[in-house]
Parts: structure tokens; sequence; C-alpha cells
């Protein structure tokens, strides 16, 4: 499985904060994504239906997942009848395990790949470097993050913090091209190297937007074309799903591809939407002679497990929710130390991973609820991060990521917090402590390791001389005419 970094989330967050130019990019690349989807939903559909449709696709997604375990036989049953072959993979050691055997019995050399967030779950790549095998990104994003050896910076812009210049010194590197700025020039260096690996690939490897039931069919969204070369060119083609992916009718994925390509940049429909439906038929002209759907769990039923949880395995990888929420668009998806950033990285990492680890991610949210209203599967995301706070706080040993110290704070601050009496005096011993280091009404640095985190950004304001149950008590109560409160 690719390394899980989510641990350091605080101070990979300080430092995407202290990086001027990566703050300049995400700003000017969010904000067109904003507009982009905001403008193609009001004058296509306007509020209300556009709701409609969210409404419908949660409802459909659901259902899915509540009878899974129906669904994933009916994807089995119908690609075998295709002429394809299913796997199910427990983990991402399994998957790689089945990609491996698949690839050096038919003698791969060099593979393909389109765009996969579960391949990136798997680290596959390396894997199949280790076998002596060259994988090949064709996804231009994929491809350039592949060379300057990263993980994806956004779900579905996945090299949106590279400028063009860092572009081009990439290529310039690897390709031995000619330093250039203009972007055009770029995208054909690019497509010249990819050319000759999309002719030579013995296997293509794809990731699958959806899996639809009745028919056994894959179905790619993107909009370079290399998912279609990915697919129908090498001899080979392995298509990697994450279980969710499952949708149950034809029917349905007319819904999903009007909400999808919408929610992400702001299109009407997407350049290429490829449909897979098996192997190369006897009558077909192109195509691959074999074709496998890897169905991958790799932490999937934790979520699925979960009746709260259970609800983020809707998502569509739209990368709404990442565009729009305020602590993604500062700190960037690398911070989150994995495949998934943004809401809805901070929902599935924790429990796709190791909750202690990851336990910052749910917490980097202001809960302003932006995420839950432009998802278009009607994920309730801070009401998950809610319910992963709580685990991580309260839940099993297995769970929970809080110190005893921060629980022990917690726990105290709660019982004075339900009784006035200790209330005040915890109030009374607050200000004893920080008078010493109080300075014209603000506290500049406080030593706890609880709160110093606190004053290292901001000052603290001190406590007031008095609580205001004292000045009740000793100066308003009897000039109101009341007797006081029987307080302290
Ligand atoms: S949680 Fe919703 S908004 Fe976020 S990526 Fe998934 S489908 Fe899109």
């Amino acid at each position: 499985m690719a390394e899980v970094k989510s641990a350091e989330f605080k101070s990979a967050s300080g430092q995407a904060l202290r990086d001027a130019k990566l703050q300049r990019s995400l700003e000017h690349v969010m904000e067109h994504f904003v507009d982009a989807r905001a403008s193609v939903i009001e004058n296509d559909f306007g509020g209300e239906s556009w709701d409609a449709m969210r409404e419908r696709a949660a409802a459909i997604k659901q259902s899915t997942l509540d009878h899974l375990d129906y669904y994933l036989d009916l994807v089995d049953k119908n690609v075998r009848r295709n002429g394809g072959h299913v796997h199910f993979a427990d983990d991402a050691a399994q998957a790689n395990a089945i990609v491996l055997d698949i690839a050096r019995r038919n003698g791969v050399k060099t593979v393909i790949k389109s765009k996969s967030m579960v391949s990136e779950e798997m680290g596959v790549n390396h894997v199949l470097e280790r076998a002596g095998i060259e994988p090949v990104e064709t996804d231009l994003g994929e491809y350039i993050i592949q060379l300057a050896g990263e993980t994806p910076f956004h779900i579905i812009a996945p090299a949106m913090h590279k400028t063009r210049d860092e572009v081009s010194d990439l290529f310039r590197q690897w390709l031995k091209t000619a330093p250039t700025q203009d972007i055009k020039r770029l995208c054909e260096y690019a497509r010249d190297a990819l050319r000759e690996k999309f002719a030579a690939a013995d296997m293509g490897i794809s990731g699958a937007n959806f899996v639809v039931a009745e028919t056994g069919s894959v179905c790619l969204v993107t909009n370079e074309g290399n998912g279609r070369m990915t697919t129908s060119a090498p001899r080979v083609h392995v298509a990697l799903a994450g279980m969710e992916k499952i949708i149950p009718a034809w029917e349905d994925l007319a819904l999903y591809l009007r909400l999808l390509p919408r929610s992400a940049t702001g299109q009407r429909i997407t350049s290429y939407n490829t449909f897979v439906g098996g192997p190369r038929a006897a009558s077909d002209e192109d195509g691959p002679e074999e074709f496998h759907l890897v169905i991958v769990d790799n932490g999937r039923l934790n979520l699925l497990r979960d009746e709260v949880l259970r609800e983020a395995l809707r998502c569509i990888r739209c990368g709404a929710c990442l565009n729009h929420c305020p602590v993604y668009r500062k700190v960037g998806g690398h911070a989150y130390g994995w495949v998934y950033s943004g809401p809805i990285g901070a929902i599935v990492t924790p429990p796709m991973t190791n909750m202690k680890a990851a336990k910052d991610l749910p917490y980097a949210s202001t809960l302003c609820g932006t995420c839950r209203d432009v998802c278009p599967v009607k994920i309730d995301i801070p009401r998950l991060l809610l319910h992963l706070r709580h685990k991580i706080a309260e839940g099993s040993e297995d769970e929970r990521g809080a110190t005893w110290m921060e629980r022990l704070f917690v726990e105290r601050w709660g019982k004075a917090m339900r009784d006035r009496k200790s209330l005040e005096g915890q109030a009374r011993l607050g200000r004893l402590l920080t008078k010493p280091l109080t300075r014209g009404g603000k506290i500049r640095k406080l030593p706890a390791p609880m709160v110093g985190g606190w004053t290292a950004s901001r000052d603290f304001p001190a406590p007031a001389p008095r609580s205001f149950a004292q000045i009740w008590r000793d100066e308003l109560a009897a000039d109101v005419g009341r007797a006081p409160e029987p307080q302290e």
C-alpha cells in the first residue's frame, strides 16, 4: 500500500502555509473550479432540479451499498458472461499480487495506466517496477507527478501545484526536451513520449468511475482520451475498482454522468466517456484479448460496517468538497499524507489506513458545511467528521487517537462545565496561574503542552480579573432589585 504520512499533517500543513507559490496556485485553481461549477449548475438546472438529482443519486448509491453483496455477485456474473474475469482483493497487497500475476502470465514488459486512485492506494507502480515491468502514467497530470516522484495533489487535478517552469524542468530532465513556457508545446512533448508507450504496451491498467452491475460494464470518464487508449490498445486490460464504484443499472449512469463533470470541473460532459464491456469479441476490430476487473476492499469494509461512516462510500470522487474547503484551499493535498485529501480524505483516510496515525485529519475542518452543500451525492461530511472525532476521543482501544493527557484534560473540563462551584474554582486557578504570563491583557506564550499551540500563532486573551458571576453578585444584582444567585 502507498506510504501513509498522515501523522505529519500538522507540520506538513505549516510547510504548505509558508509556501507562497503554492498558496497562489491553490487560490487560482480552486477559484476557477468553484466559479465554473456554480455557473454551469445555475445555467443548466437552477437550484431545485439540481438538488432533486443529488437526492436521487444519493439514494441510488446508498441503496447499492446497503445491498452490496447482491450487486457484487451481479457484477461478477455479468463480467464473466461478457468473457472477462473478476478478482476480489481484500487489501492492497492482494490486489498488487493479482495484477502482477496477470502481467507475468502474459509476459508483460510495459504497462500503460490511465488515472486510477485505487492504483495510487495500492502503490502498484512500485510493485511493477520492482518486478522489472515499466509502468507509465498516461493522464498528463499523473504523468507529471510520476516523473516528479510525487503523489496526487488533488483527486481530479493531480499536478495542479506544479508551475509550467517546473513541468518544463521535469521534461528536460526525463525526456531531454528543450525548456519552454508554452503549455501547448509541453503537451506536445508529453504526447510524443506517450505515443511510443501506447504503441509498445502489453497491458493497460485503468480505474473505473462506475461499474454497472446489470451489464458488467466499466465506465471511464476522462478528458484526454488516454483512458480509451489504455483500455483498447494493449493485449490485456485490467480495471481496478473500489467496491463502492458499483451502480445498479445502465439508466442510473445518465444521472451520474450529469452530476460528476459539473461538480468536478464545471463541464457539461467530459471529453471522453468510455464504456468497457469485456474483452474483444470475434466481430470487434480492436480491443484487448483479456479483460480483468479487480474489485478492491482495502479498508472500505471498515467504512461499510460503520452505520454512520458508510455514507462516505457514496463518494464519486468529483473533488468539489476539496475545491470549496477553506482548509484544503490553504494546506493543499499533500499535507493529508495519503491518496485522498480534503474533507472526504479526512473521512476515509483514518478508517482505511490507521485511525491513530491519521487522528488529526477529522479535526482539519471548520465544519462550515459547504462540503455537504456542494456534494453531488449529499454526503453529510460535517456529521461524519464529528462521528470520527468522537471515535478518536472515546472509541475502542484500536480507534482511540487521543493521548491520556488530552482525555484527562477533556474529562476535567467536562466536569467543571457541569458544576458551577468547580467551574468557579478552575477559573480562579486559571487566573492565578496565568497572572505571571500576562502583559497588557494578553498572554503571548502558554507553556502547557496541550494549549501551547494556541499561542504559537496568536495571543491568548488573559482571563478577566473578576468573573461575571462575581460582578453580578457584588454589583449588579442589588441594582436590579434581585437577590443574588446562590453561586460559588
Ligand atoms: S465527498 Fe462528495 S463532493 Fe467530495 S469528492 Fe466525494 S462526491 Fe465529490
